[in-house]
């Protein structure tokens, strides 16, 4: 049983309502957990509100010297951490490892915020006026996030909410609930006060949306998909509570005719397949020279068949999250297929006898479907891409171009201009160039453009511009001497 962490204790919740959370490697229960109601989510912003006074008028050089601490208590337990995301995402334990290892350095650079916090001076037009910025928190923060990356994604939201000095309530991921339960645990062991961080469970459309709803809360950052995102922004509009969406992804991966292949090729496949394609930062469309499309392809499906299935250590893959994710993107190949979709690689199902109720999709390449065709156009979150060809790289320019998602590419080519001229007309939030679609850091900001967000970039330090406010003041001092 899974409750709510709440004032630095475990919470039941006042219904005793709960939800079955399903391993993805079999399909088992593996959790039972609860279903917060609107009055268990009241608790815990009650919470977050009496923790706030104290927090905030901490120094942010005291706040980070916490987050630090947290940093190192969970590189302390960095093993047990990775086997909790590992069973609960169903992914290989190195994946789980290399994302505790990236949630602990996002610790560590927001603990080091704190001595750097920064405003501005500004000069003014008035003799004698001296001014400059501060930045102050908002209040209590509603911080939702996706499972696919579940203690990456917390990480990302609350260390930069906290150190700003906000107090948080996290509503967790039906699906890694047990993440988040650890992680608020291990922060209270590592010195951080009660209630500054709060863990609620539940259904998003229930108690996900009472909770940004509330009056209470006074900014929320959201991570997820663009539908619910969008959701989100209409029915928070009316507060005016500052709001940061990072949203979904179509994202292309482009090699040209002069491209290194094995390179190319190498990068393609993690791209598009790694963490099951559940990253919005996965390539989803693979855009080839035509001049190099058997040769690409040839070493693609090479490599892409013997990549391994599974969730045991050094296996390249495991299941998709959900049952219900499983059986969408079944659905959405099944009808690819019926419009003409040629599969070069995939389309089976159930690849491992012994986890044959898991979740598994093989890696899947498509060809021969519409620019239009939904698998070009909606965000799959799977091991799932379609390949195109193109003759020029204008051609190559407008199909990636051609979505309403414009978060992340990547452009194989040996020549700097062609790569130059490519990270100037992308319009996404991150162009790599001659490496993978995906690769984030703490310290570079993330974010799309058009309905991959709605403009603001976490983490990085502009996520203190997300999770703080800025007050202009002023001094009229001089003496007259
Ligand atoms: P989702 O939108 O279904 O759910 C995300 C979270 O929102 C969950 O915790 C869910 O419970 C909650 N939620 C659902 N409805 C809600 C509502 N009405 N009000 C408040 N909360 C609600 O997304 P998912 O399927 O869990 O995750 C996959 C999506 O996340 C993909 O679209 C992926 O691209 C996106 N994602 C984006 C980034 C990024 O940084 N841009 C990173 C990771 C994942």
């Amino acid at each position: 049983m899974i409750v709510n962490w709440i004032n630095g204790e475990d919470v039941g919740g006042r219904l005793g309502e709960y939800l079955e959370k399903h391993d993805p490697n079999t399909g088992d229960v593996q959790s039972w957990v609860l279903n917060s109601s609107n009055a268990d989510v009241d608790v815990a912003v009650r919470a977050a509100q009496e923790a706030y006074l104290s927090w905030s008028e901490k120094t942010p050089v005291e706040r980070g010297s916490i987050l630090t601490k947290i940093a190192i208590r969970m590189e302390e337990e960095a093993s047990e951490l990775a086997e909790i995301v590992a069973l609960e995402t169903g992914k290989p334990i190195q994946d789980a490892e290399g994302e505790v290892s990236g949630a602990v350095l996002q610790g560590h650079f927001f603990g080091g915020e704190g001595l750097r916090m920064f405003g501005r001076t500004l000069n003014s037009s008035v003799y004698g006026k001296r001014t400059f910025t501060v930045r102050e928190p908002y209040g209590p923060a509603a911080l939702i996030v996706p499972a696919n990356t579940p203690i990456a994604n917390l990480a990302w939201k609350v260390f930069p909410a906290l150190v700003c000095g906000n107090t948080a309530i996290v509503k967790a991921s039906e699906d890694a609930p047990q993440t988040a339960i650890f992680f608020a645990r291990l922060c209270s062991a590592a010195g951080l006060p009660d209630g500054v961080l709060n863990v609620i469970h539940g259904y998003g459309e229930q108690c996900g949306n009472y909770l940004v709803n509330h009056e209470n809360i006074k900014v929320i950052s959201f991570t997820g998909s663009t539908a619910v995102g969008k959701k989100i922004a209409v029915s928070v509009a009316p507060r005016l509570v500052p709001l940061s969406l990072e949203l979904g992804g179509k994202n292309p991966f482009i090699v040209c005719a002069d491209a290194n292949l094995d390179n190319a090729v190498h990068w393609a496949i993690l791209s598009c397949f790694s963490n099951a394609g559940q990253r919005c930062s996965a390539a989803s469309r693979v855009l080839v020279h035509d001049s190099i499309e058997e040769e690409f392809l040839e070493k693609f499906l090479v490599r892409t068949k013997k990549l391994h299935l599974g969730t045991e250590r050094n296996c390249d893959l495991g299941p998709v999250l959900t049952a219900k994710h499983h059986a969408n993107i079944r659905r959405m190949l099944e009808e690819a297929i019926v419009r003409g979709a040629e599969i070069l690689c995939g389309n089976n199902f159930t690849p491992l006898p012994e986890a044959i109720n898991g979740y598994y999709i093989a890696p899947t390449l498509v060809r021969g479907i519409e620019q239009t065709d939904p698998i070009n156009r909606q965000e799959l979150f799977a091991p799932v891409a379609s390949l195109q060809t193109f003759t020029d790289p204008r051609e190559a320019l407008s199909i990636s171009n051609d979505s309403v998602y414009g978060l992340t590419s990547a452009v194989h080519t040996e020549n700097i201009g062609l790569a130059s001229w490519f990270t100037k007309h992308l319009k996404h939030g991150v162009v790599n160039i001659n490496i993978g679609t995906f690769g984030s850091e703490p310290q570079f900001p993330f974010g799309g453009y058009g309905q991959s967000g709605n403009g603001t970039r976490e983490p990085g330090t502009e996520a203190l511009d997300v999770y703080s406010q800025t007050k202009v003041i002023s001094f009229s001092a001089m003496a007259d001497l």
